[in-house]
């Protein structure tokens, strides 16, 4: 393999019935993040559908400079092994210096099936990537670039942070968690350059034949997109006593959330835990209400824009992250919050 053959950022652009994921928009922006530091700047959004061309617009709105389809009822709704075939085909084809996946129920079991295919490695669930050095040594007969993909991600159940790179093969390949890299502002109007490619189908080659698809109820916030989220602990006592932030949540338009204890008893569904082993936010406006701060719920939730933290410990650590405190018990203030609210 010559490693100077692979050039560009590449992105596996994941639809669900035609409609974009945002994950596929959040590794546009860290796409042109890194592109901006190695020669080719070019990033390319590989798109794999059935009808799915009228999705590239969007694409390119948000940094796409060019558009990979592979278009094909083989590839109509997600099945491991046409996926994997359409997007190792691609880079073969193509020889992208990075591929970015999103660490999605599908890009979880894409990404490790196509590095497997295409023989190279994959860094799983990244919160941080970057170009930079490796002082690593090449593999006999292969000449060592300096300049690596850098793939932080935390490890052993989130105790440590580990970067990796993976410097004798290419592309380089990195799951990255949701909700985490920054999409970028769209510019309205902007194409990229469309190339349409076709692997070839075998039907006979595909063990999966899908029968039916049943829809989850959607009777659980999406907490990653909400713009409020007013979020409780352990401190908040019950589930029964989550409704008055439900009814906080209601008066501002926000949406429910939690802590990690509060799943573990049992209060709230996993999908609404925010932290490191939960979903990574960035809504407008946080409230951080009966939770202590501990560092894995933080990791979770620090870059909110506005922070506000409501707990009857004033050493509590969530005040150290917080932009508004109020010292007191959750009980009392929460709603009269949500009477001032109401009433103004
Ligand atoms: P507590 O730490 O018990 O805090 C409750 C808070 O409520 C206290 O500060 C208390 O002063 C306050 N309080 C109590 N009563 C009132 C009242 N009446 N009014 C006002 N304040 C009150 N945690 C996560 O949240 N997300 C994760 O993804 C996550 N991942 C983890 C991964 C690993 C590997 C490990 C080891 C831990 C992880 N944790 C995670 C757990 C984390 O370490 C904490 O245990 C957890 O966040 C604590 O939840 P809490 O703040 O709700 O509860």
């Amino acid at each position: 393999m010559s490693l100077e053959e692979y050039k560009g950022v590449f992105i596996f652009a994941q639809q669900v019935d035609n409609e974009l994921s945002n994950i596929a928009l959040e590794l546009l922006g860290k796409a042109k993040d890194l592109a901006a530091d190695l020669d080719e700047k070019k990033v390319t959004a590989v798109l794999l559908g059935e009808n799915v061309e009228g999705l590239t617009d969007k694409l390119a709105e948000y940094g796409a400079d060019r558009v990979i389809v592979v278009d094909d009822p083989a590839l109509k709704d997600y099945r491991t092994e046409p996926y994997t075939h359409a997007l190792a085909s691609v880079i073969n084809e193509f020889k992208p210096e990075i591929l970015l996946v999103g660490a999605t129920a599908i890009g979880r079991d894409l990404g490790p099936r196509v590095s497997s295919r295409v023989h190279t490695g994959l860094t799983a669930d990244c919160t941080q990537l970057e170009i930079g050095d490796f002082p690593l040594n090449p593999m006999p007969g292969q000449e060592q670039k300096h300049q690596q993909l850098l793939m932080t991600r935390p490890a052993f159940g989130g105790n440590t942070i580990a970067t990796i790179a993976c410097p004798n093969f290419r592309p380089q390949m990195a799951t990255v968690r949701p909700g985490v890299m920054q999409k970028i502002a769209p510019n309205k109007g902007a194409k990229a350059e469309i190339v349409k490619f076709n692997p070839g189908f075998e039907e006979n080659n595909c063990y999966t034949e899908i029968l039916k698809i049943v829809k989850e109820k959607a009777n659980v916030a999406n907490i990653a997109d909400a713009k409020i989220l007013v979020s409780g602990g352990r401190g908040v006592g019950s589930p029964e006593n989550f409704q008055i932030l439900e009814d906080l949540a209601e008066a501002l338009g926000g949406t429910v959330s939690c802590s990690r204890a509060v799943v573990d008893n049992g209060w709230k569904p996993k999908e609404l835990q925010v932290g490191q082993t939960g979903q990574t936010v960035r809504p407008h406006v946080y409230f951080a209400i009966g939770i202590s701060g501990a560092i894995q719920h933080v990791a979770g939730m620090e870059e909110s824009d506005i922070i506000i933290a409501i707990n009857k410990d004033e050493n509590a650590p969530i005040f150290d992250v917080a932009d508004y405190g109020v010292v007191g018990d959750l009980n009392k203030i929460v709603p009269e919050l949500t009477k001032q609210i109401k009433d103004a």
